[in-house]
């Protein structure tokens, strides 16, 4: 049997002259998201974006669906021919359904008529169709304006019935907004922060530093899971991920100790920004937040920032942790983030911090370093990895 998704988009719809831009974008992408579903296809009509599929496959399809950028909400809908007798014998059956389900006891009944041919107006269509409900459910009742359910006819090429609206993550279509460089460790926070901008429309790509052998493999891998959990809603995911063992065994060296952490910062900066101008990528996102830790301080924000010439864009900057913490439990990367494998080397890692860090001295110390060859070491051993649709690809 076929089912049909009714798919809802909001600010996409708004985009002027571009509109036409984003929309091809929006259903590229949701014919990538089902691809893989045997017998899904897409139609693109009107202003909304509809899916059909086998009935088996509706579980598969709903996930995959409600976590595609751009979409609002998604209903499912059946599909029926322009027949007003069809109209009240089906929206009673929905109806019907819906009680069983949910125990409702009011309703309303609203009707789209985008198609301006079908003879009855909007309001008329209502009344008849509810009052034929009404007649033939004991009950129930109208609540026009708190119903607990809501049957909705949209009438277009076809007539359109469903009952539930089931959220998407809005947002604009991924791939829209240009590319950045997600630096993803294996906390909390960075992989919300790539959600947040990929729901903008930027595409990801991705760097992990780490100080293997001090660091574990397991500190990789947990990475990796972080990465397959994106790709839900990111389509593919590159991971990049760089040791800076060297590095750090250098500042620990030459430099005073209590800039290890702002040092080590710049120097990820300094490397993902070459990764980024390397895989076109226009800005780098990071997870930091202001006040969180030591190092997350306006005067470290400064110092950060003029280690490269490129935006780095902080979608968490002004959130509370429990909100993170909120989405991370959405995205499902919560329960990896939390695993105990640290990202970079802690032997290094000092007892004080600067926490007001000035640029000049800063600078400084970094000149007593060779900090380009030692750079672009670190970017010549690199090791690439590539996840697509929740896998690692060989
Ligand atoms: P997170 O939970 O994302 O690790 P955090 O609260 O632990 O953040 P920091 O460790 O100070 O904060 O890191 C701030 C940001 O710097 C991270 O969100 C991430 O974008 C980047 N970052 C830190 N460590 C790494 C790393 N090992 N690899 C890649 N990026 C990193
Ligand atoms: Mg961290």
């Amino acid at each position: 049997m076929r089912e049909i998704i009714l798919i809802r988009y909001g600010e996409i719809g708004l985009k002027g002259m571009n509109r036409r831009y984003f929309e091809k974008k929006f259903i590229q992408n949701i014919k990538w998201a089902i691809k893989h579903i045997a017998d899904a296809y897409v139609l693109d009509r009107h202003g909304r974006a509809y899916v059909e599929y086998e009935a088996k496959d509706h579980d598969e399809v709903i996930d995959a669906v409600t976590k595609i950028f751009g979409v609002v909400s998604i209903s499912i809908a059946h599909k029926i021919d322009n027949d007003f007798e069809l109209m009240k014998r089906e929206g009673l059956a929905e109806v019907k359904r819906q009680m069983t389900l949910t125990g409702a006891t009011t309703f309303k009944v609203e009707t789209k008529r985008a198609n301006k041919g079908f003879p009855m107006k909007s309001p008329d269509i209502c009344q008849k169709v509810g009052g034929y409900i009404l007649s033939n459910v004991e009950g129930l009742k109208v609540d026009v304006n708190n119903p607990q359910i809501t049957l909705t006819l949209e009438i277009r090429e076809n007539t359109y019935i469903y009952c539930e609206r089931i959220p998407g993550p809005g947002g604009m279509p991924y791939g829209t907004a240009g590319k950045g460089m997600l630096l993803l460790s294996g906390g909390i926070d960075s992989p919300v922060a790539g959600y947040l901008m990929g729901k903008r429309g930027v595409e990801l790509e991705a760097v992990h530093f780490h100080s293997y052998p001090f660091t574990s493999d397991r500190a990789l891998e947990k990475v990796i899971d972080l990465g397959k959990k994106l790709t839900k809603y990111t389509r593919n995911l590159k991971i990049h991920s760089i040791n800076i063992l060297e590095i750090q065994k250098a500042i620990n060296e030459k430099c005073p100790s209590e800039e290890m952490t702002i040092l080590s910062r710049r120097f990820m900066m300094k490397i993902a920004e070459q990764l980024a101008l390397t895989y076109g990528c226009g800005c780098l996102i990071t997870g930091e937040n202001i006040g969180q830790v030591a190092s997350q301080t306006m005067e470290g924000l400064t110092v950060t920032n003029n280690a490269v010439d490129m935006p780095i864009l902080r979608p968490l900057i002004a959130y509370d942790k429990v909100d993170i913490i909120k989405i991370a439990k959405q995205l499902d990367t919560f329960d990896i983030s939390i695993l105990p494998y640290e990202d970079c080397c802690t032997v290094f890692l000092p007892d004080r911090v600067v926490t007001k860090p000035k640029v000049d001295k800063i600078i400084y110390s970094e000149n007593l370093l060779n900090g380009e060859a030692l750079i672009a070491q670190a970017i010549d051993q690199r090791e690439t990895y590539i996840i697509s649709r929740g896998e690692l690809r060989e």
